[in-house]
């Protein structure tokens, strides 16, 4: 008995130094994201759009975030003091606008989502024309995401409607994911518009340090994935997000390609 229990235990070394060494070959696979050295190309690249939210009313960091060596998408809030003049300097820049539509929240002040929000109290003509007016009020808009909206976003109503306008206005909806349970991509497939959807925020905590290893985690989804949305913020968070982004350019430019975010979008539209 004793002798076979060994033989057991020997045979069971073996079999977890197999498992070891298949898994360290498993692990091996993302060297192929390791730098890449000159005059190679990669065998698939990766591609990663950085969209910066709450642009338009002079935030902090708009100045650092417009000079970014790597294409950006803009993401503007409408009817603010400089929503005109930032969608101007984005497209001089070249950097891709988008309308950051504000849309109820569960939690969080009114005041937080400034003019224009759409809220699930309003009637179905409402919200269309406010979707409308938001549009309209943000030169070169090519796609819009909503800005708070984890009410919004789950009511099928206001979904649909604001999904209805994005296509009849030639637009792109990028899912800010502020819900879990949002219906943006569901019923956009309903309607036949593209919706793409945010996969990490890089700045829910204020420090370079947070939003670099945010910016890491974006490798950690490209071993699963050919492409990555990334969101970040103007305001508060601004000059620390644009520092860290801005630092790690260099290093993360050898694993993906910078993109803007229309080149992720799936092509649903006769524009
Ligand atoms: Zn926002």
């Amino acid at each position: 008995m004793r002798k076979s229990n060994k033989y057991t235990l020997a045979a069971l070394i073996v079999l977890l130094a197999i498992l070891a060494a298949t898994r360290s070959g498993v692990q091996a696979a993302p060297a192929e994201l390791s730098p890449i050295t000159p005059g190679e190309a990669p065998a698939a690249t990766k591609r990663v759009a950085i969209v910066i939210d709450d642009f338009g009313n002079r935030m902090s960091g708009t100045e650092q975030m417009m000079e970014m060596p790597v294409p950006i998408t803009v993401a503007i809030m409408p009817f603010m003091p400089t929503t005109k003049s930032d969608a101007e300097l984005a497209q001089k820049a070249g950097h891709e606008v988008i309308v950051h539509m504000p849309m109820e929240p569960l939690r969080g002040k009114k005041s937080w989502l400034g003019p224009g929000a759409i809220m699930t109290a309003m009637s179905d003509n409402e919200i269309r024309r406010k979707v409308n007016e938001a549009i309209d009020s943000v030169p070169h808009a090519i796609g819009m995401n909503n800005h708070m909206g984890s009410k919004a976003t789950t009511d099928p109503r206001v979904a649909r409607i604001v999904l209805e306008v994005c296509k009849e206005r030639g637009l792109f909806f990028l899912d800010s994911r502020t819900s879990y349970f949002s219906l943006m991509k569901k019923i956009g497939q309903e309607v036949g518009v593209p919706v793409v959807e945010n996969q990490l925020f890089l700045d829910d905590t204020v420090s370079q340090v947070h939003v670099k290893r945010q910016l890491r985690k974006i490798l950690t989804h490209l071993e699963g994935a050919n492409q990555c949305i990334a969101i970040g913020h103007v305001g508060g968070s601004g000059k620390t997000t644009a520092s860290a982004l801005r630092e790690s350019i260099p290093e993360l430019s050898k694993q993906f390609e910078f993109v803007k975010l229309s080149t992720l979008v799936p092509r649903l539209l006769t524009r």
